[in-house]
């Protein structure tokens, strides 16, 4: 087993050395562009979000550039990238420190730690590059590296896991260069101890590593619960009168808050066929298909997304609003907040949720389900 804390820190150190990893944000002391890489970074992979960093930090330049943005503009410019409890909190963040705090970066872990839509992972990360505090980042990553080369079986997940790992963490980090120690943690379990097929036969840890030595490395960490997803099915209705459809703001506590969509069925399964879309629609708009007042085009296979709680997969049903059903169909769907808006519009300047932006882009109606 890996002798002391000073041995980790050097073997580690060492390897970062060995293996630089460089990304637009390292080294960079900024306070603002630091929080903003973790923020975009959170549950979102490297490369995903480097596009991402490169756009925010191009375009608001400073915290209060940030804060002054357009919500709408600031939601457009993050489409694609998910999770956009973290956008709504970014532009709030930024308004406080700009606002409140006269545009001076927090310097301390708690002051860092009271920003929303940061929790003690991201206060760590950001105390430590910024301002070079002594706070270990713990993270799935670290969870991975920790248990396997220190063979714990403590549930990632339990409270008694959380504070070991915490501990265990904390005592590891080099107080000299908290920064480069938590930089190479998180580069060593995102390239190195990954997963699966982790790099063991060419690994600094090989000789002490308790996983490795017991033959458990594919069964570390360990969780005590599994994720379980709850599957919803959404049908969505792609209105089509003349070059326009019908979009509304997602308001409420649900997924996607403040993103447009299409008017929404949401079913407790998949559709099975053409009768039951068009029974749903017409239940919707409380009108019939007929020759005048409006018909199902076509609808598309299922497309697919998986967020962290919940299994989504919606089908998209493009229906022609025929000439003597505009009136009534417009004023029902006014009445319910929705906007009548040109397609072309749609990808221009709103943001969407990504399942919308996919059927967008691939637009494949057929007649079948499956
Ligand atoms: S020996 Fe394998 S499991 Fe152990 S730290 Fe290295 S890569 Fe990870």
């Amino acid at each position: 087993m890996t002798s002391s804390p000073s041995v980790f820190r050097e073997k580690l150190l060492a390897w970062a050395a060995a293996h630089p990893r460089p990304l637009p944000w390292k080294g960079v002391r900024d306070p603002y562009l630091i929080w903003l890489s973790e923020i975009i970074l959170q549950q979102t992979r490297v490369e995903q979000g480097l596009p991402y960093f490169e756009k925010f930090a191009a375009q608001y330049p400073t915290i209060r550039q940030l804060a002054d943005a357009p919500e709408e503009e600031l939601f457009k410019l993050w489409e694609g990238l998910g999770y956009y409890a973290r956008a709504r909190n970014l532009h709030a963040a930024a308004k406080y420190v700009a606002n409140e705090l006269g545009g001076r970066f927090p310097d301390t872990y708690e002051g860092i730690r009271a920003l929303k839509g940061v929790g003690d992972y991201t206060a760590a990360a950001i105390a430590s590059f910024a301002w070079q505090l002594p706070h270990a980042v713990v993270d799935g990553n670290v969870y991975r590296v920790l248990s396997r080369v220190f063979g714990i079986g403590t549930p990632i997940d339990s409270p008694a896991g959380k504070r070991e790992f915490a501990a265990l963490a904390q005592t590891l980090l080099d107080p000299q260069r908290p920064d480069a120690f938590n930089q190479a943690m998180m580069d060593f379990g995102a390239t190195h101890c990954l997963p699966r097929q982790p790099k063991c036969s060419r690994c600094p840890f090989s000789a002490d590593c308790a996983a490795l030595a017991s033959d458990r490395v594919a069964d570390l960490p360990v969780k005590s619960k599994s994720l379980v997803r709850k599957d919803r099915f959404f049908l969505y209705l792609v209105f089509k009168s003349g070059d326009s459809t019908y979009i509304r703001r997602r308001e409420g506590k649900d997924i996607w808050q403040n993103l447009w969509e299409f008017p929404l069925i949401e079913l407790p399964a998949l559709p099975r066929g053409r009768a039951e879309i068009e029974a749903c629609i017409g239940a919707f708009l409380d009108l019939a298909a007929t020759p005048e007042t409006w018909q199902l085009r076509g609808f598309t296979p299922p497309f697919r997304q998986t967020l962290t709680h919940q299994q989504i997969a919606a089908v998209f049903c493009e229906i022609d609003l025929l000439e003597k059903s505009q009136v009534v169909v417009n004023q029902k769907l006014a009445n319910e907040g929705y906007q009548k808006n040109l397609f072309q519009n749609l990808k221009k300047n709103i943001a969407l949720p990504r399942i919308i932006d996919w059927y967008l882009r691939e637009k494949t109606v057929t007649y079948s389900l499956f």
